[in-house]
């Protein structure tokens, strides 16, 4: 960690607040995001609410204690969770796939974190150079622009689906298109010829809500300073100047993967459980995964938001069956799967072939182990970033938001993945189609094969793994994307004439 040395003339350093949505899938980016310029000797602090807070406070202290630089590097200012009738062991936002309940009190607290917000901002905006925000927090544009202070955006999403998000927001791409499930829809003006069915997308007509609050928030982040994206340029072809010159014109910072620049995988294999506490299952299987053959288990993991039907869970069972590969499978608490028992649907064999990790997994540990050779992901982007820094191939099985647009990244500009099939954009609370097993089976046998397009796919991934490696080190198109924000946030300090201490 860098000292926080003053920026010129004994100044402060620059101090950022970083705001992310309690989310894990949000708020883990954000807080590896802190670390990065917190070891850039950037002064920054994270304001968030307790549970969360528990969950990256062991990346906050170990970036700390590895600071060479007087004073605290990195903080956590902590606000009660907002009053929506939430028990404590909901509040981490875990069990949101299997309660419509919790999951709609939940949504409430992004208005409810307003107040807190604002008012921190009234209390220390004098000492505060910039906030990045979650961009789910679209009023916080308007917040930080009545102190007077830059926002930056943070959806935690990649740069291609956002890129892809505003096109179908702003160009009626709907409008010539027909109701079929299977109709195809065309998204202009993008870098690469993007075509998605329209049963993968947010379609306005059935979705009024989502689609006005996207609105909001893209509305709110093309007024604000600029964008964060972890991300890194080499991974999304041509989106950097799609975003900065051709059609958009926004101001926008590659800086990731951020979780390569947080230290070692074991400081960051912890972060997002509650209170840094690891599935008891997860030390065994490493030892596990130790015993295996290099590249000979797939690791299977959908994230904190998904849940399947019991029929869906019978068939991904039967589908690891029948590929044959060795499997680690991580079951989230609280999910349908964790209250049955996927281990015991007729003929599934999890002696020696597979592991059950129930729980919070160190999924970053896991990826970049040997023994792995694929990963079935939904594509949320932090897995999906993960896998490509551990230089791992995917069997995609997107659901819902930007993952449809990730397994389009994956699968067909990146080349490092295949699809299950999944079809229907539909959020954790809803139906979707059922993928048989042999479909499943057949995707992971394409990624897990020694020989054609599965060793294609292999050599593909090494190569985008080395190269997000490089994208963080020094001289690294993402190092020098955060040199760059930093100083223009210098110079801004000195034109609008005032020291980050008033
Ligand atoms: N994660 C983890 N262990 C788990 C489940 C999730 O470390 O058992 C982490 C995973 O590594 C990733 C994040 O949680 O960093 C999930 O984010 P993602 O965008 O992939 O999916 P989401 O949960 O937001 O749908």
């Amino acid at each position: 960690m860098a000292a926080m040395a003053p920026t010129k003339d004994g100044e402060p350093p620059l101090h950022i607040l970083f705001f992310p949505f309690l989310l894990p899938g949000h708020l883990i980016p954000m807080a590896d995001m802190a670390v990065l310029f917190a070891a850039r000797g950037v002064r920054c602090t994270v304001l968030t609410t307790p549970v969360q807070a528990s969950t990256i406070r062991s990346v906050v202290d170990r970036a700390n204690d590895s600071s060479s630089a007087a004073g605290t590097p990195m903080s956590i200012s902590v606000v009660p969770f907002p009053d929506v009738g939430l028990p404590m062991a909901a509040q981490s936002g875990r069990d949101l796939a299997t309660s419509r309940d919790y999951h709609d009190r939940f949504l409430q607290t992004v208005e409810l974190l307003r107040e807190p917000f604002c008012r921190f901002l009234s209390d220390h905006h004098a000492d505060i150079d910039a906030v990045v925000s979650d961009s789910l927090f679209h009023w916080s544009a308007h917040a930080a622009a009545e102190h007077g202070l830059p926002r930056i955006a943070f959806l935690a999403t990649s740069m291609f689906a956002r890129a892809c998000t505003d096109t179908v927001l702003r160009s009626n791409v709907f409008e010539s298109c027909s109701d079929d499930h299977g109709a195809v829809v065309s998204l202009p003006g993008l870098p690469h010829r993007v075509e998605q069915r329209r049963s993968q997308m947010m379609d306005p007509a059935k979705r009024p809500h989502e689609w006005a609050m996207f609105q909001l928030i893209h509305a709110a982040d093309r007024s604000s300073y600029g964008e964060l994206f972890n991300s890194f340029r080499v991974l999304e072809p041509g989106y950097a100047e799609h975003y900065r010159a051709t059609q958009l014109r926004r101001r926008a910072w590659l800086v990731g993967p951020v979780a390569l620049a947080s230290g070692s995988l074991e400081d960051v294999a912890s972060r997002g459980a509650v209170a840094g506490a690891l599935s008891p299952d997860a030390a065994v299987c490493l030892r596990w995964l130790d015993a295996k053959q290099a590249s000979s288990v797939v690791y299977v993991s959908f994230g904190t938001m998904t849940n399947f039907s019991p029929e869906q869970m019978r068939e991904l069972a039967r589908g690891l069956d029948l590929s044959g590969k060795n499997f680690v499978w991580v079951i989230a608490k609280g999910s349908t799967a964790a209250s049955s028992d996927p281990s015991t649907p007729d003929g599934f064999p999890t002696a020696n072939r597979g592991y059950i990790v129930r729980g919070w997994a160190p999924q970053v540990l896991i990826l970049n182990h040997p023994a792995v050779g694929g990963f079935v992901t939904h594509c949320g982007w932090n897995s999906t970033l993960e896998a490509v820094s551990a230089g791992v191939p995917m069997v995609t099985w997107p659901r819902y938001a930007d993952q449809f647009y990730n397994e389009k990244l994956v699968v067909e500009v990146l080349g490092v993945g295949v699809g299950v099939g999944a079809e229907d954009y539909a959020s954790c609370l809803e139906t979707h189609r059922v993928i048989a097993g042999e479909a499943i089976a057949e995707s992971i046998r394409r990624v897990m094969g020694e020989e054609g397009d599965g060793a294609a796919m292999r050599k593909e991934a090494k190569e985008l793994g080395v190269m997000a490696r490089g994208a963080v080190e020094k001289g690294g198109s993402s190092y020098d994307d955060v040199g760059q924000l930093m100083e223009e946030l210098i110079a801004r300090r000195s034109s609008v004439g005032c020291t980050a201490d008033g």
